[in-house]
């Protein structure tokens, strides 16, 4: 008899206990599921601030490999074959080097010159961040601005030129690259150093000679379908297929006659005549200016 009402207090006690395991168990579960519920919300806020970090700094590193490539050039004679694959490497390696508590795999893979706007470079790349169970992964295009970088391309065609802040000196070196008649129209000439946007817009109004002598002083870069893009600028071409930039090389004596037009493009490349234009204000330059040349900017 004994034997038989312990069963049945067993059976209670059995009958008790399921639910509470029951409910033991679900709360268990729950407490799992809040946990990676707020794990998952942490490493997805780690996620986008590590997504966002790597992002902003794919310009600030290209803008500071452009600028260390640019200075090889003008202070190490470095010689850039492909300015392209080889900044592109350069950030890469840089990129690379960053250190987050998420995995990220960031691919550069692309600097080019931006078709649409020679002072800018076009950046491409994928990110793609992960934490636990969270991925974000993104393919992004980026423009670098080059004004403010200095302009390399002289720099790959004279020896013996020196430049401060803001303006290249070439001495006799410039007379000496053109050589003869051409040449001695640029003994001492200058240019300028630093890329730096005209604001002068609609071009033709260099033909007002405050405008003009405004843009020479402040050594003004031009869009140009015949001068070269900044890239191209570090490998040392004078022209390329892009859209690129173009700025006026000042001659230093008022000579008479016909020489060179004084226009980068023109001097380190094209090598085309132009005819004298004197621009006279308080300040007195000479510029050699050909037809297509006069037309753009408004000279008559
Ligand atoms: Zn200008
Ligand atoms: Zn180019």
């Amino acid at each position: 008899m004994v034997g038989s009402k312990g069963y049945v207090l067993n059976g209670t006690v059995l009958l008790l206990i399921i639910p509470i395991f029951i409910l033991f168990l679900s709360t268990l579960t729950m407490l799992d599921y809040e946990n990676r519920a707020n794990c998952d919300s942490i490493n997805s806020n780690n996620v986008m601030s590590t997504f966002k970090d790597v992002k902003d700094n794919i310009p600030i590193i290209t803008l500071d490999v452009l600028n260390n490539t640019a200075y090889g050039v003008i202070e190490e004679n470095m010689t850039i074959i492909n300015s392209s694959e080889y900044v592109k490497a350069k950030v890469q390696e840089r990129i690379d080097k960053l250190i987050y508590d998420c995995d990220v795999n960031c691919t550069i893979k692309t600097i080019t010159s931006y078709e649409e706007d020679p002072f800018y470079i076009e950046v491409n790349s994928t990110i793609t961040v992960q934490k636990g169970n969270v991925k974000h992964a993104e393919n992004i295009s980026q423009l670098v601005s080059v004004e403010g970088l200095p302009d390399p391309l002289p720099f790959t065609k004279c020896d013996s030129i020196s430049h401060n802040l803001t303006s290249i000196e070439y001495y006799h070196s410039l007379a000496a690259y053109l050589g003869g008649a051409n040449g001695s129209f640029y003994e001492n000439a200058t240019s300028p150093f630093i890329i730096r946007k005209c604001p002068y817009e609609p071009y033709e109004v260099h033909g007002s000679a405050l405008v003009m002598i405004d843009c020479i002083q402040n050594g003004y870069y031009h869009e140009s379908n015949d001068g070269a893009c900044y890239l191209c600028r570090l490998e040392g071409k004078a022209t390329c297929p892009h859209r690129g930039l173009e700025t006026f090389i000042i001659p230093h004596g008022l000579n008479n006659g016909s020489t060179i037009a004084s226009v980068d493009h023109v001097i380190f490349g094209d090598l085309y005549e132009g005819s004298p234009f004197i621009i006279n204000s308080t300040t007195v330059y000479i510029l050699f200016l050909d037809e297509a040349h006069r037309k753009k900017y408004g000279i008559k």
